[in-house]
């Protein structure tokens, strides 16, 4: 009891501490604005297979635009959204925007697995649960296009409580990545028994693998461990071709990053994908 009194003294009598949380919970009843009033909206990021730049799939990501036409990056708003509840209310809104998207890509003849960024909180939230059942039942065709990414760390964290969520998810026809690979403190045996789709090889790793050997034996063991239980090995942060031309050479299929294409809105994907479907006829011919 006295050191909670400390503690509350200390939080009352320490202006830094005060308006961190002050600061918090601004940012809580901000993204929660946000939301209501459609202020949060999603950017595409394609990825592509190394050997020709074909686009297989994109990946949607949750934007913060103020009305000023700033943004607030998620590095600053997911963290603090995983602290409350708000992260289910935001990721279940980027599930209806991303099926939208697919929705559009589909009309304008673009069908591609489309995935989005979920907390492992997610995966026990009813409503989110229900919500992403009813889009199943409702849509078929457009769930089989539903991907969902998870970081390796959220897995692993809670590995028993969540490897039959995603299991799931997989049940229903829904694409699942593990996000940030190699960053977790996975055991090598959970990977062989997930049945994820997708693995993720993180930017720090693309990065290092330039700089020094360790870099380079992790990406390669990551590539092989990858092929051998059937998961589709993709690259993230690609900025060099240097990086294409090393993870090619490792056996890696699949990359997205900067060097491709930035993540960019709806309309500009849609212009993107027309634009290189007619760069394809016109060399076919
Ligand atoms: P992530 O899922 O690993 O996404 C990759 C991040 O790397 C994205 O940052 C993307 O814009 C950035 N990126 C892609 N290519 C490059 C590159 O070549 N160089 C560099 N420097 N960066 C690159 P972003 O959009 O800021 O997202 C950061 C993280 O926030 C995401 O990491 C994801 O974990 C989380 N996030 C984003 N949207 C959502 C969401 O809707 N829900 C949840 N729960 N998390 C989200
Ligand atoms: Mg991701
Ligand atoms: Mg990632
Ligand atoms: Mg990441």
């Amino acid at each position: 009891l006295q050191s909670q009194r400390e503690h509350l003294a200390l939080i009352r009598y320490n202006p830094q501490f005060r308006s961190s949380i002050l600061e918090r919970h601004q940012l809580m009843q901000g993204l929660n604005n946000a939301i209501d009033q459609g202020h949060v909206l999603l950017m595409f990021q394609p990825k592509v297979r190394l050997d020709d730049g074909s686009i297989v799939g994109v990946e949607a990501l949750a934007r913060w635009r103020e009305p000023d036409g700033s943004y607030v990056p998620p590095s600053k708003f997911v963290p603090v959204a995983e602290m409350s509840g708000l992260i289910n209310k935001l990721d279940l809104y980027v599930m209806q925007l991303t099926v939208a998207a697919i929705k559009q890509l589909l009309d304008a003849g673009f069908p591609l697995p489309v995935s989005f960024n979920v907390t492992s909180s997610d995966l026990d939230d009813l409503f989110f649960m229900a919500s992403l059942d009813q889009i199943c039942q409702e849509n078929p065709q457009i769930s089989q296009w539903l991907e969902i990414e998870i970081t390796e760390s959220q897995t692993m964290q809670d590995y028993q409580h969540v490897r039959p969520l995603l299991q799931n998810l997989i049940n229903k026809g829904i694409g699942v990545s593990i996000d940030d690979f190699g960053t977790g403190y996975s055991s090598l045996q959970h990977i062989t028994e997930l049945s994820a789709t997708e693995l993720k090889i993180d930017k720090t790793f693309v990065d290092a693998m330039e700089r020094d050997k360790s870099g380079e034996a992790i990406v390669d063991m990551v590539i092989k461990l990858g092929q051998r239980f059937n998961y589709s090995v993709i690259a993230e942060g690609i900025e060099k071709p240097a990086q294409v031309q090393k993870l090619s050479a490792l056996g890696c299929e699949f990359g997205q990053g900067f060097w491709f294409a930035k993540p960019m809105e709806l309309k500009d994907l849609l212009a993107y994908l027309k634009n290189r479907t007619k760069g394809t006829d016109e060399r076919d011919i």
